[in-house]
């Protein structure tokens, strides 16, 4: 499942009822009231989903909103601005380019320590073997140290996920240490070598959160010093993840949370409701078991993303890290001068394709999401086939001016693609819906993004 979907879809539904010929009073508050019921769904704790709506509410109803030109448009934005700021941004803030770093607070130079604490079984050492990924590519040399002196295998767990990402493990033999001295001992180890830059300190986790953890974990903070403590906790335990995280918060102070198993069947509460409650901010999402399977966590794209506006500055990203940098600035450029053809269209779902679970990433792309709905049961892959196919049967002049093809130009195409000719009218309507729309979002920030989308 994408992040957020039934939420996403609920909350979409509640704009489509705003967004009517004459927007009157009732009609907003029956809006409001469909917007908070979309949050208690999530699993929004109900106090956090009403100040919500009556944050929402009493900017939207009154008369500057009502009698402007375009209120729903208006609404929608109060929503993303609301949504922004519930999850923990600053709706005016500039757009930030995401790096794992940066969201860490990786130092300018030196060794930075960060503490990973978690109940058993929330993620938390496949957390840190994602970070420690991620960080080496982007050039932070990581340091891991198995820290977890509790559970008999995590020790070994760690050294595997080392060896798979190709980052040092430090270890010592449980049976004559303890967590603080492993821990001090690591940052030494960091020190000593040199090129390190971030130490991942994977502490030990409980069952539920108890004393002993607590001491264990507080001792470490004391005596080590980390320049930052991350909480992971598992998406799927809903309001248990915000409740646990007030109990480390209060111990530990924490700078950040790690939700993981957002892939899962998860309804989004803990995700949308932990910066509200808690006061710390979500991070990253775990989004699958893999070791690629992490994502910054970005209110301001994330709303953009959740009202349907898609997120194409994660994608692009993630495409960048991906490939070839030299040929996805290229067709950014033409993508922001407007000359974006059928061919970088070609180009952009082979690259897609490549990037994995096609239907989330088309999710990614405004004006796609609805197309990775359409059919549940359809294969995605196969029809990055199909499109292949067609343009491939195309002549170059027709991928360059797709205007030109006629009915038998069409009939043509389809014949040689092996598809209908309605296929082929159906990419050429899609690929023209998708270059007007990449036209206007390219140059846009988010917030006039979300006004293109939805005007
Ligand atoms: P720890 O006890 O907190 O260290 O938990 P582990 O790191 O051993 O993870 C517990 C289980 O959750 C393992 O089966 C992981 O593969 C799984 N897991 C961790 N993160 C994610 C995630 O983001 N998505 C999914 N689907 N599974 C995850």
């Amino acid at each position: 499942a994408a992040l957020f979907e039934s939420f996403s879809e609920r909350l979409q539904k509640a704009m489509s009822f705003i967004d009517r010929g004459r927007l009157t009073e009732a009609t907003v508050r029956e809006g409001m009231k469909q917007v908070r019921q979309a949050l208690l769904e999530a699993d929004v704790a109900y106090d956090v989903a009403r100040d919500f709506t009556k944050r929402v509410s009493e900017q939207a109803v009154g008369d500057r909103v009502l009698k402007s030109l375009k209120p729903s448009e208006q609404i929608v934005g109060i929503v993303y601005r609301e949504l922004v700021a519930l999850m923990g941004g600053d709706p005016d803030s500039e757009f930030q380019p995401s790096s794992v770093a940066a969201q860490i607070g990786v130092k300018r130079d030196g060794v930075t320590v960060l503490m990973m604490c978690g109940l058993q079984g929330a993620g938390k050492t496949t957390t840190c073997g994602k970070l420690a990924r991620a960080l080496k590519k982007d050039g932070f040399a990581p340091l891991l140290v198995a820290a977890d002196l509790q559970r008999p295998a995590a020790i070994e767990q760690l050294k595997t996920l080392g060896e798979q990402v190709g980052v040092p493990v430090y270890t010592e033999d449980p049976a004559n240490s303890t967590p603080v001295k492993v821990c001090q001992n690591g940052v030494k180890e960091a020190q000593r070598r040199g090129d390190v830059r971030v130490v991942i300190l994977d502490t030990a986790g409980r069952l539920g959160v108890d004393e002993d953890l607590m001491r264990e974990l507080s001792a470490i903070d004391r005596k080590v010093g980390p320049d930052a403590a991350f909480l992971v906790a598992d998406a799927m335990t809903g309001q248990d993840a915000v409740n646990s995280a007030k109990a480390f918060n209060e111990a530990l102070e924490l700078d950040g949370v790690v939700l993981t198993k957002m892939d899962g069947d998860t309804r989004g509460g803990a995700a949308l409701s932990i910066k509200a409650v808690t006061g710390v901010p979500l991070k990253f999402v775990g989004t699958g078991e893999t070791l690629d399977g992490l994502e910054a966590f970005h209110p301001d794209r994330m709303a953009g993303r959740i009202l349907g506006g898609g997120d194409m500055a994660t994608l692009l990203e993630k495409a960048q890290r991906e490939f070839d940098a030299d040929e996805m600035a290229e067709q950014q450029a033409r993508m922001a001068e407007g000359k974006f053809t059928l061919l970088d269209f070609q180009k952009a779902m082979r690259q897609i394709g490549k990037l994995g679970s096609m239907r989330s990433v088309m999710k990614m792309i405004p004006g796609m999401g609805q197309l990775a709905e359409l059919d549940p049961e359809a294969d995605m892959d196969r029809e990055v086939g199909r499109v292949n196919a067609m343009i491939g049967s195309m002549t170059q002049e027709e991928r360059l001016n797709p205007d030109r093809i006629d009915r038998s130009r069409r009939n043509r195409i389809a014949s040689g693609a092996g598809v209908q000719p309605h296929e082929v009218h159906k990419l050429l309507k899609d690929f023209k819906g998708m270059s007007g729309m990449m036209q206007n979002m390219a140059g846009l920030g988010m917030r006039d993004r979300m006004a293109a989308v939805k005007g």
